[in-house]
């Protein structure tokens, strides 16, 4: 049995060299046509080092921990929670708060170069040895073990998923990885607002302060390109489909999940009546 799942990946996902190194993509490719890239394996592509460094380097966590606030631990400590997969990892925030508050923590990301940069994170906030594991949600359960009493998919991360067979995969996979009575806490842009209220609601939404901008450029039901403009003009974007948040209730009901729970906004990067973001409780049981 593998006791610890992320021993062998650890030494996989520091290897990328971001510096440097040959194999560094440094622009996004999006191809002649960009609002028809619809592909679920795409954002290893997206995530340029270039743009998640930028996006790191502006958005820092303190201030991003100010707006979040403890909502989500209060959450997992309401719940009883010790252990946690963390399938969102990124450049490692909520691993790492996670780790701070004293759970029990894997850290899981389809993107080798996210990992590198999160285990970077967590040595340099606090000295945490981040448990990392590279995984895409489709596969979970060939690459990461065990069970948890809490899956956390945050910072509008399952948005990135483009055919709903991957979804229902991938929701699947949460589903089996939880213990009996464990809870998924998945977050997800309001997206209902952009498709339903159209150009009106394409305001453009400032993080933490005014220096990342970010606003839909492109909107139909299938995809929503996002578009990041940086202080220093540069321009990045992002492909996502364009979830429903009663949608997102409904497949994880249909995948098992008995009970789901949905709060509107824990930060608040613009004031305006609706929530920009929703939040996701699901139990097993
Ligand atoms: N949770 C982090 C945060 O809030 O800062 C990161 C959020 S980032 C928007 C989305 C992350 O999801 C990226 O690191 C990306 O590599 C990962 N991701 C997207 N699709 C994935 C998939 N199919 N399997 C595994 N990871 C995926």
């Amino acid at each position: 049995p593998q006791t610890e799942p992320w021993r062998d990946c650890r030494a996989r996902a520091t290897l990328p060299q971001r510096k440097g190194s040959s194999t560094v993509q440094s622009a996004q490719e999006f191809g002649d046509n960009p609002v028809e890239v619809r592909e679920t394996g795409h954002y290893t592509e997206e995530y340029v080092p270039s743009f998640v460094e930028k996006w790191d380097s502006l958005i820092d966590w303190e201030k991003r921990e100010e707006s979040e606030g403890n909502f989500f631990i209060d959450l997992l400590r309401k719940w009883g929670v010790k252990s946690v997969l963390d399938v969102a990892t990124g450049t490692g925030f909520h691993s790492v708060r996670l780790l701070s508050a004293g759970f029990d923590t894997v850290s899981a990301d389809g993107s080798a170069d996210m990992l590198a940069m999160a285990f970077e994170n967590g040595m340099k906030q606090g000295d945490h040895i981040l448990r990392v594991v590279q995984a895409d949600w489709r596969w979970l359960n060939r690459d990461v073990h065990g069970e948890y009493d809490a899956i956390v998919c945050l910072g509008n991360s399952f948005t990135h998923l483009f055919s709903e067979r991957d979804r229902r995969k991938a929701l699947a996979e949460f589903y089996a990885m939880l213990k009996h009575d464990g809870i998924l806490i998945l977050d997800q842009r309001n997206y209902d607002a952009i498709l339903d209220d159209g150009y009106t609601s394409k305001h453009t939404y400032y993080y933490c302060g005014e220096d990342v901008s970010v606003a839909p450029e492109y909107v139909d039901e299938g995809l929503c390109r996002m578009r990041y403009e940086f202080p220093d003009d540069s321009v990045y974007h992002l492909n996502m489909f364009p979830l429903r948040k009663d949608y997102v209730r409904r497949l994880m009901s249909e995948v098992g999940f008995q009970h789901i729970e949905t709060y509107g906004d824990f930060q608040h990067t613009y004031r305006g009546e609706q929530p920009d973001f929703f939040v996701h409780v699901a139990e097993k049981e």
